[in-house]
């Protein structure tokens, strides 16, 4: 018997009746092939072959609390004896849209929509309304779902992404109208004297900044000192909607997202994953003059907006996320850390360029001799033939990470686990090193 056998099959069936075997794109990256999974407790997934995991994937971020976490789930049980689906006002949502604008600091209005794609479609849409101008800068890199008119240099190829001052927008799908990414300037991230100069040009025609305030979706990468606050002050100058794009960050690097860890207040600011610990829900934050426009002809629809389950899920999301003091991301902090100094520490003694950076509640661990990175093409250099098989090497030995090196904390990752974790990590070094 492999230690795959199972998921092979089931894969194998999956095919002849699932497109691609998986029902999104991003998950046909595990080897050997995707693998089935049946059970979550903790920190802890379960596949169909009975391997155990130490989960650091977290449905791409969304269980920050875990796998089970019983008091979201209570709450959304509690919530399903209400009935399931009103598609209208309701009072969760009001309570939850009045604890929104108190946490988030961009947030004078939200709405609700159920994924960060589709958050980012109408932030874009309210800006655009908002400024009645047609451009938007986005950063080589970043990924902003998977809709037509943004999905562009999220990866490109080095050799495609023209010169690193005047990236090209690559379009990432086939498929894309040949036009998509006609109102995109792409830059790269951490250089505002690019962005100053490009504004200084184009100004008049931006309604929009859109970032990952910390580059999440190639390598994990901070702000530099001042970088978020020159984009504030750029948009400030110019006219333009700054649009924070915490889909990923939200929640997760703080409860009020990268714009109260840096202390930066976008426009408009897009929470998602993490919002409802692993329930569909996203958060459109922002600005009330620009928020007002789904009042005078800008439309945002969808049936499952505002659901009970995951209404009830993002508050009791909140309240663990706030249980003394914030200890999840002290706990988050404290841990991520030390994964990241023992994985760096790990690739010293084993001699192999494992390099790992980012926060505590999320970071990356990649094949790079030239140290921390500071933008995509950064990234991009990095040994990704060695990456994919320390991932391989890893989940062999029960760790589960993203094939892009994305290592997602939780609040209930502990001791045991990072033990076992950076004891896996030493061996799956080992066999890279020989
Ligand atoms: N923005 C960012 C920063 C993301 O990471 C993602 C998902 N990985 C999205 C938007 C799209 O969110 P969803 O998958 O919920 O559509």
């Amino acid at each position: 018997m492999g230690r795959y056998d199972t998921s092979i099959a089931l894969q194998d069936e999956a095919r002849r009746y699932l497109a691609g075997g998986v029902s999104s794109n991003f998950r046909y990256h595990t080897m050997p092939v995707p693998l089935c999974f049946e059970r979550g407790d903790g920190p802890y997934l379960w596949d169909a072959d009975g391997n155990r995991y130490v989960d650091y994937v977290l449905g791409n971020g969304p269980a920050i609390l875990g796998h089970t976490p019983a008091g979201v789930l209570d709450a959304v049980r509690r919530s399903l004896d209400m009935g399931q689906a009103y598609t209208a006002l309701h009072r969760g949502e009001l309570e939850l849209a009045k604890r929104l604008t108190e946490l988030i600091p961009c947030a004078d209005l939200v709405r609700f929509d159920i994924s960060g794609t589709q958050a980012d479609q109408i932030a874009l849409r309210l800006a655009r309304a908002h400024t009645d101008r047609p451009k938007v800068i986005k950063f080589e890199g970043q990924y902003h779902g998977w809709a037509d008119n943004i999905l562009a240099s999220v990866g490109p190829a080095l050799n495609e992404a023209g010169p690193r001052d005047h990236p090209t927008a690559v379009l990432h799908s086939r498929g894309q109208l040949a036009n998509a990414a006609d109102n995109l300037i792409v830059q790269p991230f951490n250089d505002l004297d690019l962005v100053a100069a490009t504004l200084d040009e184009h100004g008049q025609e931006v309604a929009a900044i859109v970032l990952e305030p910390v580059n999440c979706n190639s390598g994990v990468i901070e702000p530099e000192p001042g970088y978020l606050q020159g984009l504030r002050e750029l948009c400030d100058r110019h006219g333009v909607v700054l649009i924070f794009d915490e889909v990923i960050t939200g929640f997760r690097v703080a409860l009020d997202g990268a714009q109260g860890r840096y202390g930066v207040t976008p426009d408009l600011a897009v929470f998602a994953k993490a919002a409802a610990a692993g329930f569909a829900i996203s958060v459109i934050a922002g600005r009330r003059d620009i928020m007002e426009g789904v009042t005078s002809g800008v439309v945002h629809g969808g049936t499952y907006n505002g659901i009970t389950s995951s209404i009830a899920a993002c508050g009791a999301a909140i309240d663990e996320l706030e249980r003394d003091n914030g200890a999840a991301y002290r706990r988050m902090e404290h841990y991520g850390s030390q994964l990241i100094d023992g994985l760096n520490e790990i690739g010293r003694r084993r001699g192999v360029p494992l390099h790992a950076q980012g926060l505590g509640p999320i970071f990356t661990a990649v094949f790079n001799a030239n140290g921390p990175m500071r933008e995509y093409r950064d990234y991009k250099r990095t040994d990704e033939p060695m990456r994919l098989k320390f991932v391989e090497e890893l989940q062999n030995r029960g760790v589960r990470t993203t094939a892009r090196g994305t290592w997602f904390m939780s609040a209930v990752h502990g001791d045991e686990e990072i033990a076992f974790t950076l004891d896996a990590a030493d061996q799956a070094a080992a066999a890279l090193a020989s």
